[in-house]
């Protein structure tokens, strides 16, 4: 499910009504479902009920404080990607000790305030990245709890900016490398304790089946390192897709009822069936890092349309948003349903380009897109932009940063205020 539907002509999220919310805090604004962000993390939660595991949350899709918190009530674990993760975590009140750290490129810095936080593991990327660890660990007089992670050279066949599985890419360490590693590392390393294993093969898997490649091709590694180094976790990395095609109409009915046939063999449920008899032979705690799973159609990004421009070839409505506030369109030709907040009154359509205020012909959210007619002054809703929306934006062409907004039910907070200009240059000298 998720939260936003037409309540008397209105879309709405939960109970409160986004046009108000649009008035009240201005646009661009992002507005978030609280229930809908419980409702996957619980939805997901069962889908592994058969299997010990631990739910990390990838803070990077989303990391506003109020969202941090709402999973932290919900008992979940955090997967970071650098010392500001941590930081936010730790101020959300997230228990380090169930924190995971990722990413190819953890300065001295940043590893050392983990291992001073009592992260739960390292998930590291290189050889030369478990040196550093131990040396790091070595000179604070701590043992670094570390899993390395395997790129099972599988194709997650999702869009090449986001596949992280292969051995082109970037991440993690060579399949048939492991077992040396985890020899040398248990010989020659003394700060480090080897705690697991973890794998992330990419980002917006819409079929279940490179999952199951993936888990295939590796649980005999596993089973091999648990055995020689006594390893207590497997973490199968996040990567869930989630719907953007017709996101609203699939609302009502489990947005996974609707999807385009080519769009989502994927469901929660399927991904726990298939892969929770294959895990719990294993008898590991299996560790997911799910992101957009939980964040994505949990989040709209709110904006009004300035100006309508009919050109020869094409017609604009140029909307407050820009690329600088969801860069996703421009970034991996991400597609965002775009939906009047007003609910149209009949089904005619009009074909446009959607395009923000930002001085790059990329600043678009879409091109040659039927869609209901706007006027200068409506707003509209892009949905499905609760996952590296806000959390990918920047000051680009020096405009300040969207409000947030989290719904619970009938309440809306600000949850985080919209800069000011004042903001803009704060700490330049
Ligand atoms: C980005 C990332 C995730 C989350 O990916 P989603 O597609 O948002 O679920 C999980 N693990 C790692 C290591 C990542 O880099």
């Amino acid at each position: 499910m998720h939260g936003f539907s037409y309540q008397h002509g209105s879309l709405h999220c939960e109970q409160v009504d986004l046009k108000e919310l649009a008035a009240t805090h201005g646009t661009p604004l992002y507005v978030y479902s609280g229930g809908t962000i419980i409702d996957h993390f619980k939805r997901l939660d069962a889908a592994l009920g058969g299997v010990p595991h631990e739910i990390a949350y990838a803070v990077k899709a989303n990391s506003n404080l109020s969202v941090l918190r709402l999973l932290v009530a919900q008992g979940a674990g955090f997967d970071i990607v650098s010392g500001g993760e941590l930081f936010r975590v730790l101020k959300a009140g997230g228990d380090p000790a169930h924190c995971t750290f990722a990413g190819v490129g953890k300065t001295r810095g940043e590893i050392a305030y983990a291992l001073d936080q009592g992260i739960y593991s390292f998930n590291v990327e290189s050889e030369e990245e478990l040196r550093a660890l131990n040396q790091v660990a070595g000179e604070m007089g701590l043992v670094a709890p570390a899993a390395v992670r395997v790129n099972p050279n599988v194709d997650a066949k999702t869009h090449h900016y986001i596949s992280t599985g292969k051995s082109g890419n970037k991440f993690g360490v060579d399949f048939e490398a492991i077992p040396d590693l985890y020899a040398r590392a248990a010989r020659d390393l003394p700060n480090i304790r080897l705690r697991g294993l973890q794998m992330h093969i990419g980002s917006q898997l819409t079929s279940v089946a490179p999952f199951i490649e993936a888990v295939d091709k590796v649980a005999p590694l596993v089973r091999q390192l648990k055995h020689a180094h006594d390893l207590e976790f497997w973490s199968i990395g996040g990567g869930i897709g989630i719907v953007y095609q017709n996101a609203l109409d699939s609302g009502a009915a489990g947005w996974w009822q609707h999807r385009r046939p080519d769009e989502l063999p994927l469901t929660i449920e399927r991904y726990g069936r298939e892969l929770v008899p294959r895990l719990a032979e294993l008898g590991l705690k299996i560790l997911l890092e799910p992101g957009r799973y939980l964040v994505g159609n949990a989040g709209v990004l709110v904006t009004r349309c300035l100006y309508e421009k009919k050109g020869v070839a094409k017609t604009f409505k140029i909307v407050d948003a820009g690329m600088n506030d969801l860069i996703r369109p421009a970034l991996y030709q991400g597609y965002h349903e775009i939906v009047p907040l007003a609910q149209p009154a009949t089904a005619a359509r009009v074909v446009v380009d959607v395009v923000g205020p930002i001085c790059e012909s990329g600043d678009f959210f879409c091109q040659d897109r039927a869609l209901p007619d706007f006027q200068p002054g409506e707003c509209v809703a892009l949905m499905s932009a609760g996952a590296y929306g806000f959390a990918m934006a920047s000051n680009y062409n020096s405009r300040p940063l969207a409000a947030e907004v989290l719904v619970e039910g009938a309440t809306a907070t600000l949850v985080r205020q919209r800069q000011t200009l004042d903001d803009l240059i704060a700490g330049e000298l």
